[in-house]
């Protein structure tokens, strides 16, 4: 087996193509609906917000889309992003396990989330669009999208969730650097966003309600064009290079992955590296476990309840059918800002029903401690949200090493935590707490929708 802990491509090796895993499903997601009819909804429809070929690809069942030269131009400044095998980690740990991470914090933007950034951008320029509106709720989603945006010489205005707004003054800052404009959500900027001020003065925000203001300045402009950061299904096919990616790295190791873990706020890192893999186990009868890992405070996939929802608070998007915990829900003030949002990317949720992949919730006091013994083994601050998935790679070599048996686990490394070290102060002075949303809380929101069957 080969010693190297790093495990690089080269640029030559690099996948010219992202994986739609609809292609490969036995059962097919259901249509989005429009609310009015509660029919499919056709592509025109979506055309006020999204441009024609996100559409396109957001309702594909075509197996590989290539990626256009200009954006695989920008994604060689920073892929393929190395691999590495955790050998500190595992001794550390003194486990017989392998553990192996894809690490996604080496670009500009510090997480997974350039990989699509990038390619918004270009198809909205490609067709004409001027100015893109967005939401963010840590900021990551923001940052990537603000670089993006510039590159191809489009104007950016993000909604930033009100919470992150006051924490994180430096996601701004970088976001005012790359040229695009922050207002913290809800704002007086929108009839959505001043509705919700007068009822809620010290409204804390949410990726809902960001996502409900970003999309009616999109639709009140021919040349706006609104962008999201997860969930939907051609964001998740564009991180589907990070798995493209992994199964070439792992390959060369000489290793097959037993589980395959990924955080999960809308989707789309875990789909990013599970897909190429899941095609293995439905293709070529590989038998790999994949676990997706969400907050006890946001537990959408563990308690949440598979039914068309809203992916805004303010019901402006089509009906996804998607776990949720109701569009109208209000998270706790936990720190993975990322792993806020109230529902799963549809991809992901038929996969989790259909019995493909796993899902595990967790207390974040355990996952910044599995993040503060990843930082100290091998070097790597990671994101908030990322030590969801470390805390759930410690637990399968725990596990294996009581079985007396060993796995290779390979977990995605969504971002570093650069800019979130206040969290990891706040745990250090532990001023941290925890804190499980209960079945009966989510059983209100839910209820509180209108929509339960
Ligand atoms: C946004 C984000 C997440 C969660 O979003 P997904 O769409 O579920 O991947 C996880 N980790 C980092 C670093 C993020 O920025």
């Amino acid at each position: 087996m080969n010693k190297n802990t790093k495990i690089l491509l080269s640029e030559r090796e690099m996948p010219r193509q992202w994986y739609n895993i609809v292609a490969d499903m036995p059962n097919k997601p259901s249509p989005p609906l429009d609310p009015a009819t509660r029919k499919p909804i056709s592509p025109e429809a979506l055309a006020a917000v999204f441009p024609m070929e996100l559409i396109r690809q957001e309702m594909s069942a075509e197996r590989y889309i290539d990626i256009p030269d200009e954006v695989l131009s920008l994604y060689k400044t920073f892929r393929p992003s190395p691999m590495h095998r955790a050998l500190n980690l595992e001794k550390a740990l003194g486990t017989k396990s392998r553990i192996y991470y894809k690490y996604e914090g080496g670009n500009y933007s510090g997480s997974h989330k350039a990989n699509t950034a990038i390619a918004q951008a270009y198809y909205n320029k490609k067709e004409g669009i001027r100015r893109i509106t967005t939401e963010t709720g840590a900021g990551q989603w923001g940052s990537a999208m603000s670089f993006a945006c510039n590159h191809f010489g489009l104007e950016l205005l993000v909604f930033m969730v009100n919470v992150s707004f006051q924490q994180k003054p430096g996601r701004k800052i970088m976001m005012n650097t790359y040229n695009a404009k922050v207002v913290p959500s809800p704002s007086t900027m929108t009839a959505v966003g001043r509705q919700i001020l007068e009822k809620y003065p010290d409204s804390p925000g949410s990726l809902g309600i960001a996502i409900s203001e970003a999309m009616e300045i999109a639709v009140q402009d021919p040349y706006t064009k609104y962008s999201l950061g997860s969930v939907l299904n051609h964001v998740s096919l564009h991180q589907t290079i990070i798995g493209q990616e992994a199964l070439l790295q792992m390959e060369k190791t000489g290793d097959y992955p037993d589980v395959i873990i990924g955080c999960f706020g809308g989707g789309s890192n875990f789909s990013g590296i599970s897909f190429p893999f899941i095609r293995e186990n439905i293709v070529n009868g590989k038998k790999t476990r994949f676990v997706a890992v969400e907050p006890s405070s946001c537990p959408k996939l563990t308690k949440g309840r598979f039914m068309y929802d809203f992916g805004d608070s303010a019901g402006m998007t089509p009906l996804l059918p998607m776990y949720t915990l109701g569009h109208n829900f209000i998270p706790e003030k936990i720190h993975a800002g990322g792993l806020r949002y109230h529902g799963a990317g549809v991809l992901v949720s038929q996969l989790l029903k259909d019995g493909f992949v796993e899902a595990k919730a967790k207390m974040q006091r355990e996952c910044f401690e599995a993040g503060v013994f990843f930082a100290r083994n091998e070097g790597i601050l990671p994101a908030p949200e990322s030590n969801y998935a470390i805390a759930a790679a410690l637990d399968e070599a725990r596990q294996a090493d009581i079985e007396g048996t060993s796995r290779v686990i390979l977990f995605n490394l969504s971002g570093h935590g650069h800019m979130d070290v206040t969290s990891y102060e706040r745990f250090f002075a532990d001023n941290l707490p925890d804190h499980e949303m209960t079945q009966e809380e989510v059983d209100k929101f839910i209820a509180g929708t209108g929509l339960q069957d």
